[in-house]
């Protein structure tokens, strides 16, 4: 199999797998119990927090492991909100966010939270005027993702938190698509990351917040996770993240440029006819969501099996529904049906991208002849 769905999840690190073996093999003791193994545990854990912490690079604040990314945008949200101050219950966001966030904001408005989703350009990117003009003294919290998971464009995160700041509101940021491959700007008091996106575990996500800006409590029960977070923590899958952590800070550079040939790689072997969806220059080269007229995206996915690609996220490719991504940037359902999203990263060799694109150009054009 040829992987290209980076942004669904990747390749395990043998480096995060070997950090996590005696974790899972011999030491099974309770983080939380007092014996020594308990904690040994208990410190493994400490030393993956400051891994992920370190990567995320942001100063001044803390960070509390979770069950995924989705949990941790789940808590940021909704404790943000049961902490507000009376009239500040304005939650600002864009169209093109991942489901976690936009149900998430559905839910909470459905309990009367003001929930303003603002549409993005025809490059996916946020328009700041329309931002400026929903931010004021009622505005609790703008939730805004680094690296879109669909398109892979980078939005202004620090002028984001900048105006939200100025409003006297926080800001959210997702950035699970883009620890380890981007700079996380300074200026968020929330960011959500996920060990599955970075070579690391599943099943492992984390919340990092700014001193102050911590949500209320959102599992309740043993007190772990400083009573945030109840629930005892694995040490096998700390253990894994902090470690893909680290060795996604230590290879940045290397990843990045290797990325960034990949993405050159990848055009020139997949040749003419294809539009690229949302901006070309504010984007991580490692998602490539590209569409072609008359192409049929499913029926590429059924022909090529050997390799992984999609369509969009992994969530809407599996319901059949067209991309809410794809939608907001202003594609009809035929240009949406005929986009493609390949994903790739520090494990792809350029010979294997060349030898997928140009298989499925291939099939694309055969596909083209079908019709005609
Ligand atoms: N946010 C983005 C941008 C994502 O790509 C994903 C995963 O698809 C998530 C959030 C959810 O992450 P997790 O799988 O850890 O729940």
């Amino acid at each position: 199999m040829i992987y290209l769905d980076y942004q669904a999840t990747t390749p395990v690190a043998p480096e995060a797998a070997a950090a996590m073996q005696p974790w899972i093999e011999e030491k099974f003791a309770n983080p939380h119990s007092p014996s020594r193994w308990g904690h040994e545990a208990d410190a493994a854990i400490e030393v993956a927090r400051n891994q992920v912490e370190s990567a995320i690079g942001l100063k001044g604040g803390s960070l509390a492991f979770t069950g995924s990314a989705t949990e941790a945008l789940n808590w940021a949200l909704k404790g943000t909100v049961e902490k507000a101050k009376p009239g500040r219950n304005r939650i600002i966001t864009l169209a093109t966010e991942h489901a976690a966030v936009l149900d998430s904001c559905g839910w909470l408005a459905e309990r009367g939270a003001d929930v303003h989703i603002l549409p993005v350009g025809k490059d996916g990117l946020i328009d700041l005027e329309l931002l400026a003009g929903q931010l004021d003294e009622r505005t609790l919290l703008v939730a805004v993702m680094l690296i879109n998971n669909e398109i892979g464009v980078l939005q202004p995160v620090s002028e984001i938190a900048r105006m939200a700041h100025k409003a006297g509101a926080l800001m959210l940021c997702d950035a699970v698509q883009a620890l380890g491959r981007v700079d996380i700007p300074a200026g968020p008091d929330l960011v959500a990351v996920s060990g599955h996106k970075i070579h690391g575990p599943k099943g492992i996500g984390a919340l990092w917040m700014k001193k102050g800006a911590e949500p209320a409590p959102f599992v309740h029960g043993g007190g772990q996770e400083r009573g945030m977070r109840s629930g005892t923590q694995s040490p096998q899958l700390c253990v894994g993240f902090g470690a893909a952590a680290k060795l996604a800070q230590d290879r940045a550079d290397k990843d990045f440029d290797h990325v960034q040939n990949l993405w050159a790689t990848a055009m020139r072997a997949l040749g003419s006819g294809w539009t690229i969806n949302g901006s070309v220059n504010h984007r991580y080269r490692g998602n490539l969501n590209l569409r072609r007229e008359g192409v049929d995206g499913a029926r590429l996915i059924a022909d090529l099996r050997d390799i992984a690609f999609s369509l969009g996220s992994a969530c809407a490719s599996g319901s059949g529904r067209p991309s809410h991504v794809l939608q907001a940037l202003g594609l009809n359902y035929r240009e949406a049906r005929s986009s493609l999203r390949l994903g790739f990263g520090r494990y792809t060799k350029p010979a294997e991208l060349v030898d997928a694109c140009q298989r499925i150009a291939a099939a694309a054009r055969e596909q083209e002849k079908l019709d005609a």
